[in-house]
């Protein structure tokens, strides 16, 4: 691919309205652009990054037998309200009347409407399990939209949803999702916490958020360096019935915790009946016995992995993406080449490197040196290759690994293996 070929505005100065790191870097580097308070429209280069997050999610989800379905986003009010969820919402829902009069919600998440797909096809034990998720647009009135794309009121989710006839296959489900959390965490190159959590207005009984450990999280965990136990600040708050500080007693080993910034990227609760016998989601038993069907649900904020993998991927010169997510995990930087016989180089390697399967941008603007080695750092592509006349004389190309200092000559015939080996 060709960078003239493409949109990457990135910027030099830092927009005034971004306060952390993640969100300066996605604006400056061009992966997003703000359209008004709390919505963002993503460009080429944030697309790409967030159809690596997704591919991930998808081929974990189908590994632990999840299936892709896609549900609405407008609902009907109705089901709201027989949830009992009209009410507790509060004013985050959107909400508004269509043009029949009738009450319509824009979807803060599909509880309801996933437990409705089932009421009526799903009779028998014979049945269950059934398990489904899909990644779809959710829309919450934030009252303090902030941080870019980590609070908006417009934002991806990854929401799987699991339907079981017990307690004991409920727990079994709970543990193969947490399991696929945190390999998809992995596999985008964060290091989440799992801590146990509250159900807030979800309900039900068991519950825990992953979380990521950074400076400019806006939730607390405490974590016991003693016995690892970790949990969030409202959770610890109710099970230690202490308002909690640093230092505060382990509820498991009594050694003193610690209290740590984080972004939550997931949250996975046990709902059990709550739903399902609000909504009539019911199964007959081998006795024949009528009985509702036992939910749990597992959220991933698709749109905040990409932040939170920049809050803790970075430096004051841009972007360092974990190969799996970057948008490109090659960058072709030609410079000045004088020999004519050499001018169709930089368009070879790409062509090579294409072929064999590195996804890569050659950078073909005619822009100065400074510029192209900035914006690269700043994109953060893992792997630059520079082209010029200086590397050419020795029939070899300079290549930098994005975050390590030195760059090395790798002769043009065994940059191909060189480069494959690390993107
Ligand atoms: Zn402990």
């Amino acid at each position: 691919m060709r960078w003239s070929e493409t949109y990457i505005p990135t910027l030099k100065e830092t927009p005034a309205e971004a306060e952390i790191a993640s969100h300066r870097l996605m604006l400056r580097a061009g992966l997003i652009r703000k359209l008004a308070a709390g919505t963002y429209s993503y460009l080429p280069l944030g697309m790409r990054s967030l159809a690596k997050v997704t591919a991930i999610i998808r081929e974990e989800m189908e590994a632990a037998s999840v299936r892709e379905v896609l549900l609405p986003a407008l609902q009907p009010a109705e089901l709201w309200k027989r949830s009992g969820r009209w009410e507790t919402m509060g004013p985050e829902m959107i909400r508004f009347k269509n043009r029949h009069g009738r009450d319509t919600v824009l979807g803060p998440t599909h509880e309801e409407v996933i437990t409705d797909l089932l009421v009526g096809e799903v009779r028998s034990y014979r049945d269950l399990p059934k398990n489904l998720y899909q990644i779809q647009t959710k829309f919450r009135d934030e009252p303090r939209p902030r941080f870019g794309v980590i609070r908006s009121c417009e934002f991806l989710m990854k929401d799987a949803y699991s339907f079981d006839r017990d307690a004991e296959a409920l727990e079994k489900r709970y543990r193969r999702m947490f399991e696929a959390y945190e390999t998809i965490f992995k596999r985008c190159g964060l290091n989440t916490i799992p801590v146990e959590a509250d159900t807030g207005v979800m309900g039900g009984d068991d519950s825990h958020e992953f979380m990521v450990p950074a400076g400019s999280g806006e939730d607390t965990i405490v974590q016991c360096a003693g016995c690892g136990y970790a949990a969030s600040k409202d959770r610890a708050a109710k099970k230690l019935g202490v308002e909690i500080q640093e230092g505060v007693a382990c509820p498991k080993c009594k050694k003193g915790m610690k209290l740590l910034p984080a972004i939550e990227v997931g949250h996975i609760f046990k709902l059990g009946t709550k739903y399902s016998a609000a909504l009539g989601a019911a199964f007959l038993d081998e006795a024949g016995q009528s009985k509702p069907i036992i939910m749990g649900c597992y959220g991933i904020g698709v749109t905040r992995l990409l932040p939170a993998i920049i809050e803790t991927h970075h430096d004051e010169a841009g972007i360092l993406w974990p190969v799996s997510v970057a948008p490109y995990p090659a960058v072709i930087v030609p410079l000045k080449i004088s020999d004519p016989a050499q001018a169709g180089l930089p368009e070879q390697v790409e062509r090579e490197l294409t072929e064999a399967g590195v996804e890569c941008l050659l950078d073909d603007r005619e822009v100065s040196a400074g510029v192209k080695m900035k914006d690269a750092d700043l994109i953060g592509f893992p792997i630059r290759i520079l082209l010029s006349d200086k590397t050419l004389q020795k029939n070899s190309a300079e290549v930098k690994f994005r975050g390590e200092a030195e760059a090395t000559l790798v002769p043009l015939t065994e940059l191909l293996q060189q480069v494959k080996k690390r993107a």
